[in-house]
């Protein structure tokens, strides 16, 4: 604007001839200076339109975990093992298409968990594993690596979809995590239906805790620990999904029935973020999966952020640090799929397998199950 008016100024003849010498230097001065100016920020300007452009046709991808555990290739059938494949693929094209599509890794993480969740096969929703007596009690929560924000339930009941009351208490509530009968009431506001209890009810789940019980009966009536062998055998089965959007937002979540034979209204790893879940734009979005109790202990998945964020590690690095290193020196086992910001993926385990698959932007699908493959 000065430059402007200085111009017409000159022109317009109004000044004296010194006055309009000392214009011209100002003048002289002001373009060297917008020159400079012009040339510091002119790298930036096309990067900037090439951050944007690179945004809106970023790179996204997604993975997915069903659980780590004692799963091996001669206790599996070619069915059960065609019927994991089979839904691991169905539940990660689902969100895949979403993140393709430009939606929110937030809508990806849910809508593939659903798929998860709606499965006899994993131990989440449906495929619940059973409580001491008898029950199914489901933990689940979410995190959206754009705001921090997250959302969790436990020891729900009634709610076919535990994924989706954890979002809504991260979107719809001022809370972090609700309980028990508290969730459901909340989960009633929002007009949730109520499942009956049967819905949750499988015969391989039942005959999972019915084997449990047998083996604390044959030990006289103790309560085994989960340490005892045939426990850490048959615990694992939870569902997980950590994914980042074109957007470059991250988001991860986990959901599961627990434990086998879990009592007194135990709570895992899986509704607590931070250790079953954790997502943030700067460095990843992890989902665990394992024996609980160590996962709270070892705050698996924000250690894995933390040992990026503070010192400087890949994702691979640090997935392998934590479920390697850290978790095993405390004695407990299992694994974790996480993606980072650019969109590399880490399926992580220390057990002899676990379901997972990953999809990347072109459209790549990977979908393993154990240890060697
Ligand atoms: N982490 C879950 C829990 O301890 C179990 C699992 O991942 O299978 O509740």
């Amino acid at each position: 604007m000065t430059v402007i008016i200085v111009i017409f100024e000159y022109l317009s003849g109004k000044l004296k001839y010194r006055v309009k010498m000392k214009n011209l230097t100002y003048l002289f001065i002001l373009f060297v200076f917008l020159g400079c100016e012009y040339h510091e920020k002119s790298p930036e300007k096309p990067s900037n339109n090439l951050d944007n452009l690179q945004k809106s046709i970023g790179k996204f991808g997604i993975v997915i975990h069903g659980g780590a555990g004692t799963i091996l290739k001669e206790d599996m059938s070619d069915s059960l093992e065609a019927a994991y494949k089979a839904k691991l693929k169905e539940a990660i094209s689902a969100g895949y298409e979403i993140l393709k599509s430009g939606g929110s890794s937030l809508d990806a993480v849910t809508h593939t968990i659903n798929i998860m969740e709606d499965s006899p096969l994993f131990n989440a929703g449906k495929g619940a594993v059973f409580t001491h007596d008898g029950s199914n009690e489901l933990d689940a929560s979410i995190m959206d690596g754009a705001t921090l924000n997250a959302g969790a339930v436990a020891g729900i009941k009634h709610i076919k979809n535990p994924i989706n009351l954890a979002l809504d208490v991260m979107q719809k509530s001022e809370h972090v995590m609700l309980y028990g009968a508290g969730a459901e009431e909340f989960a009633q506001t929002l007009g949730y239906k109520m499942m009956d209890t049967s819905y949750f009810y499988t015969q391989k789940r039942y005959e999972s805790l019915q084997k449990v019980l047998r083996n604390e009966k044959e030990k006289n009536g103790k309560k085994v620990s989960f340490e005892d062998p045939f426990i850490k055998n048959s615990k694992f089965g939870t569902v997980g999904c950590a994914a980042l959007d074109k957007h470059g937002n991250l988001a991860a979540g986990t959901s599961t029935g627990g434990m086998t034979n879990k009592r007194w209204s135990r709570i895992g790893d899986a509704p607590i973020i931070g250790a079953g879940t954790y997502a943030k734009n700067a460095t990843c979005a992890v989902s665990s999966t394992g024996w609980g109790e160590y996962f709270i202990r070892a705050v698996v998945a924000y250690d894995i952020s933390a040992l990026m964020e503070y010192k400087g590690m890949t994702l691979q690095e640090a997935a392998s640090e934590v479920i390697q290193k850290k978790v095993p020196a405390l004695g407990g086992d299992g694994g974790i799929v996480a993606i980072d910001k650019d969109g590399n993926v880490a399926m992580e385990f220390n057990t002899a397998g676990m379901y997972r698959a990953t999809m990347n932007s072109e459209g790549e699908l990977v979908i393993k199950i154990y240890k060697d493959e």
